[in-house]
């Protein structure tokens, strides 16, 4: 969640001189770097040809380590030292790991906040895995061009978190990359399809890859690229297509038995079918099993779509809830973008087109196009072009908010507001004499504290002892640039202060958000309920703490008839205040509220005759 400024003032080069700068696609499946050569960017292929280069790293036994093609041809064989998807676990904990639906198999550590995985060289980090397949395109890239780089832009999907990217930016560290700016993956998209170049208009990007759905919308205007919404779903992407065309191959051909080396085998062949069948109408899959039985299967288009249609379909509601998100509808949307090598598929792109009831974009490869858009990006940084001054800006994923009296949750930065920002608002005492506040800080949707995630909690100390409702506590809650939030809060008549500093969205995955978004909204009208009552409750305890004290200096001027019905009065509200609802609470502090009123009246006489005590008719 960076604020990503380009063409930074004494950044520029000399004229003459051209600056190796790099794009990189750090993604879950397949990674890519990418050039402007020329003033045009293109990707850089390895000896064979190939551009991408599979994210898996092997650990093998003569300390060597394999990157790429051969390392995910060997991961079946040597699972535990062979890793791919380090994408999903860079800059995780366990514990969020553990909300994943995923099944990684690999023999997991943690030390501090960062996960470890056991291989055969020892413990590595997700972090160092990354970096191996960083290293892997830095030296492609240097290589190819001829000369060390200056640095490189990384992708990261927009929902990356902080310790997500901070993980990021520490795996190009690691690689020995100058890293110039982590670019979020559906801007670089943007930028690689020159929307930079004066459009204007909502955007939709539409990213399906090996195993991730990632969907953003973007608004541009004058120069200024926003991220307004973005949603996805982590366990859905080509692999499950693959999956699904296995399983029918199994079932079709009563191959029950397949051992775990023909069946993995069998599942690569599904994925070249699926590939092949976007250029051609059918596809042939033919192999011999283990035990010599011959395997022959054709499969035409047609069906492969119908035995995936419901995937695709699936595809559509994360992109529903992104529009809903940003507040705006499809007939607002002025182009869709079209990322990621699963967008291939002719049926993927046919939804998408109905959906939108327009032709998306897809005349730049869509494995490639985020790759190119950094590459752009790194150059506009390295000082090779001039002009071109953008502003990307980023919106927060969950609502910031702080709690207050009665475990409520206000919200304070509502989801989805552009950072950077700061909000203020005026909290006071609840109690007389009160003189230290505690300010929580919260994350989340719903309406009570205990539903959200706690961030932190800090103390104003030093108020002036006041009655309560008359202190005037500003909170202030301001988010970086970074994303990093800190919350400050002041005593506006003495000035005393407290802040502290927050990750907000620290280990935060885009799961859980989705799933405290789906809690917040199929939770409404309890957290109504729920909200409805802390807050008669609040009103209960305020008149009784206000009943208590009087009773306290004047029950004095009270009958003991009129003393009995308060007391009474009160004990009923207290029994409410255990197990009534809003209404009973609401009730009963109005029935104690009426019965005080004579008290109050006579309170109120006795302290003014005690206030004109001893003044003169002529200063009244
Ligand atoms: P990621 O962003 O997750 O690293 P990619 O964007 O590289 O992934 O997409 C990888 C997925 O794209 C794989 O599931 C792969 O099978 C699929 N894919 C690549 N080419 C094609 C194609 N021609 N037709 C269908 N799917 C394809
Ligand atoms: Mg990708």
């Amino acid at each position: 969640m960076a604020l990503l400024q380009i063409a930074e003032p004494g950044m520029s080069a000399a004229p003459h001189q051209h600056r190796l700068a790099v794009g990189i696609d750090l993604g879950t499946t397949n990674s890519l770097v990418a050039t402007v050569k020329s003033g045009s960017a293109s990707c850089l292929p390895d000896e064979q040809g190939r551009v991408t280069l599979p994210s898996v790293v092997r650990y093998l036994s003569d300390d060597q380590i394999r990157v790429g093609y051969e390392a995910l041809a060997e991961q079946k064989t040597d699972p535990l030292n062979t890793v791919s998807s380090a994408k999903r676990l860079i800059g995780r904990t366990l514990a969020d790991l553990s909300q994943q639906p995923h099944y990684l198999p690999y023999r997991f550590g943690q030390s501090g906040q960062v996960i470890e995985l056991h291989t055969r060289h020892g413990l590595k980090t997700p972090i160092e895995v990354s970096s191996e397949i960083l290293k892997t395109l830095k030296t492609r890239a240097e290589e190819s061009l001829g000369g060390a780089l200056v640095g490189a832009v990384i992708t990261v999907p927009a929902y990356f978190d902080d310790a997500q990217r901070q993980a990021t930016k520490d795996a190009a560290r690691l690689a020995g990359l100058n890293v110039l700016r982590l670019l979020n993956e559906p801007t670089a998209a943007a930028i690689a399809y020159g929307l930079d170049n004066g459009s204007e208009g909502t955007f939709v990007v539409y990213d399906l890859g090996g195993g991730t759905l990632d969907v953003s919308v973007l608004e541009l205007s004058k120069g200024l690229f926003q991220v307004k919404a973005t949603n996805g779903d982590s366990a859905l992407g080509g692999d499950d297509f693959d999956q699904r065309l296995f399983c029918h191959l199994l079932e079709q051909h009563g191959l029950s038995q397949l051992n775990e080396q023909d069946g993995s085998h069998l599942l690569a062949l599904c994925r070249r079918a699926k590939e092949t069948l976007t250029r051609e109408p059918e596809a042939l899959i033919e192999t011999a099993f283990s035990d010599g039985r011959a395997f022959r299967a054709t499969v035409t288009r047609q069906e492969f779509h119908d035995l995936t249609r419901h995937l695709v379909q699936k595809t559509i509601e994360p992109v529903k809830q992104a529009l809903k998100d940003a507040g705006v509808s499809k007939s607002d949307i002025k182009g869709v973008i079209m990322v990621g090598g699963s967008t291939r598929m002719l049926h993927v792109q046919q939804a998408v087109a109905t959906f939108f009831g327009q032709t998306p974009l897809n005349n730049l490869n869509p494995d490639e196009v985020v790759a190119l858009g950094a590459a752009m990006q790194a150059d506009v940084l390295a000082g090779n072009k001039s002009g071109g001054e953008w502003l990307l800006l980023d919106v927060i994923p969950l609502s910031l908010g702080l709690e207050t009296y009665g475990g409520l949750a206000e919200k304070i930065i509502p989801r989805n507001a552009t950072i950077p920002t700061a909000r203020a608002q005026d909290f006071t005492t609840f109690k007389d004499g009160q003189t230290a506040m505690t300010v929580h800080v919260v994350q989340g949707e719903r309406e009570l504290v205990a539903d959200c995630r706690s961030l932190a909690k800090f103390t104003l100390r030093g108020i002036p002892p006041m009655t309560a409702g008359a202190a005037r506590i500003r909170v202030t809650f301001q988010v970086d640039a970074d994303g990093l939030l800190s919350v400050s809060a002041q005593e506006q008549s003495t000035g005393v202060q407290a802040q502290i500093e927050v990750k907000p969205s620290y280990g935060l995955d885009d799961e859980t958000i989705t799933k405290m978004l789906q809690e917040s909204m199929s939770k409404a009208s309890d957290d109504m309920a729920a909200r409805a009552r802390a807050e008669a409750a609040v009103e209960a305890e305020s008149l009784l703490g206000a009943v208590s004290a009087a009773l306290k200096l004047d029950a004095d001027l009270l009958g003991e008839t009129e003393l009995a019905a308060i007391r009474n009065d009160i004990a009923a509200l207290e029994g409410r205040l255990k197990n009534g609802t809003a209404e009973d609470i609401r009730a009963a502090t109005a029935a104690l509220g009426a019965s005080t009123d004579n008290f109050a009246a006579k309170r109120m006489n006795r302290n003014i005759q005690r206030a004109l005590a001893g003044q003169s008719i002529d200063d009244i």
